[in-house]
């Protein structure tokens, strides 16, 4: 998983061991000693993740978290608090001034890193929700800010009645919800006309190796349709962090244990209500708000209108994040000819059937457009020329290896595509240095046409 850390931490020796370990599982690694470093290191290059040490008294650094949650262009950055003693007022001050978990030394490793893996993968579907909808507010649509519209839903899973109860007691007093309890065998076979759950409460506290069949429960809530955008927080039991971090690789938003305090359990919980009705407003602008306005009626795809906006912020967050992005221009050979020999309606089936291909074999974070006739742009973020060049021969080659459905009884089309690649090099977030990259990728095109088309060529600046 690719990401960018920010330690900071007073104690030279603090930063190096955290810096080692994070260097080892591949991040990008920026370390300072105080905040104005900080500051400056971050105005340069947004981290995703921020571990920042809030036991020393140096300076406010309670502040400086509830800084960054307070901007908005900050807001989206995880926090984990490193070094804070384990008490109960000092694990509320650090998640109350925004830190996303707190970890007391000494810190349990793999519980570290399963964290890190599960506030990154947080961040980068909220980077993408942000990303869209920014683009949806540049084209000049405006949301309203609403958050739940109704009391959310809490479901409460437990093997044990009376722990049940007392979960429900214990959130009860803080939070606004709904709350029902389930035993963990039913929670599958609600019926289809109950609302589904905004936070799914699981309690694993009495599990002594998962097999319980709540690992099951976790993975298979988080990918099934209904549930998958629901938020999960499981209680686990003290002193096994190897099972907390199994929990957090499986897909719960958050682990805690039934020793902390009704505060605590209660903060973390309306945090992931609230990190829910985010998402979902999120999409519901995207969705909705959008679709008729900027997208193309015959694939289903992106229109051109929605591409300029898009391609501008990609590029500042390119700028803040450092890494680089690739445009493609796909064209497809000889289209005139499909319509010329097998008609118009041919040609739209071709085209429908292309923009799925492509579509499936995409990332979520990519963007992909019909911006002509015949001709696709795709826009892949945190992507080098090398990883563009090996998708672009992808895409080409998976037009090329299974003919196209004309209908009926005729007989199936072959189809090939030109892709002209380019990559962003440091640019900045400016309509010109866009439209420069997106006409390397243009005369890439070309070349690739000249050289025979069904072929990927790289732009110059990007070779
Ligand atoms: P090249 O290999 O050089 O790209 O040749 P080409 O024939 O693909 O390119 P050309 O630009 O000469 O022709 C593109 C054709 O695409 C012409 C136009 O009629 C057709 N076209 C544009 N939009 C649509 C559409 O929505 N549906 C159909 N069926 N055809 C379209
Ligand atoms: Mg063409
Ligand atoms: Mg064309």
């Amino acid at each position: 998983m690719s990401g960018r850390i920010l330690i900071i931490d007073t104690v030279a020796t603090n930063r190096i061991v955290l810096k080692v370990k994070m260097l080892a599982a591949q991040f990008e690694v920026d370390a300072c000693a105080n905040q104005t470093e900080a500051a400056t290191v971050m105005a340069m290059h947004r981290p995703d993740l921020i571990l920042i040490n809030l036991s020393e008294q140096v300076e406010d650094r309670h502040a400086f978290c509830r800084q960054i949650k307070a901007n908005p262009d900050t807001a989206q950055i995880a926090i984990i608090a490193v070094g804070v003693i384990d008490t109960s007022r000092a694990r509320l001050a650090a998640l109350d001034a925004g830190a996303d978990d707190v970890m007391p030394r000494p810190m349990n490793e793999t519980l570290l890193m399963a964290r890190i893996r599960s506030l990154l993968r947080v961040h980068s579907a909220n980077q993408e929700l942000l990303l869209r909808d920014g683009t949806s507010r540049a084209l000049g649509f405006k949301e309203a800010a609403k958050p739940f519209e109704t009391m959310p839903h809490v479901a409460l899973l437990s093997v044990s009645g009376v722990i049940g109860t007392n979960l429900a007691q214990r959130l009860g007093h803080g939070l606004q919800a709904k709350m029902r309890q389930f035993a963990p065998c039913c929670v599958m076979k609600q019926a289809t006309d109950t609302p589904v759950p905004d936070l799914f409460v699981i309690d694993a506290s009495t599990v002594t190796s998962g097999q319980d069949g709540l690992f099951g429960l976790v993975s298979d809530l988080r990918s099934r349709a209904e549930s998958r955008q629901s938020t999960q927080l499981v209680i686990v039991p003290p002193d096994r962090p190897n099972l907390a971090a199994m929990f957090l690789d499986l897909g719960a938003d958050d682990v805690v244990t039934l020793q902390v305090s009704d505060a605590e359990i209660t903060l973390r919980a309306r945090a992931l209500l609230w990190r829910k009705s985010l998402h979902d407003r999120l999409r519901d602008v995207v969705r909705n708000g959008l679709h008729a306005a900027i997208t193309d009626p015959l694939t289903g795809l992106y229109n051109r209108r929605y591409v300029e906006p898009h391609l501008l912020r990609l590029a500042e967050q390119s700028r803040q994040s450092g890494a680089d992005f690739a445009i493609m221009m796909l064209d497809i050979d000889h289209f005139k000819q499909i319509n010329d020999s097998h008609g118009h309606a041919s040609g739209d089936r071709v085209l429908v059937q292309l923009a799925d291909r492509l579509r499936d074999n995409l990332r979520d974070i990519d963007l992909l457009a019909r911006i002509g006739g015949e001709e696709f742009l795709v826009a892949m973020p945190r992507t080098t020329v090398g990883q563009a060049h090996r998708a672009a021969n992808r895409l080409r080659r998976l037009v090329n290896c299974r003919p196209f459905d004309l209908g009926g009884p005729r007989p199936s089309l072959h189809v090939t595509v030109s892709v002209g690649v380019a990559i962003s090099s440091p640019c900045q977030p400016e309509p010109k240095h866009l439209t420069m990259i997106c006409n390397q990728a243009d005369a890439a095109l070309y070349a690739a046409k000249s050289a025979g088309r069904n072929q990927v060529a790289i732009g110059r600046s990007a070779a």
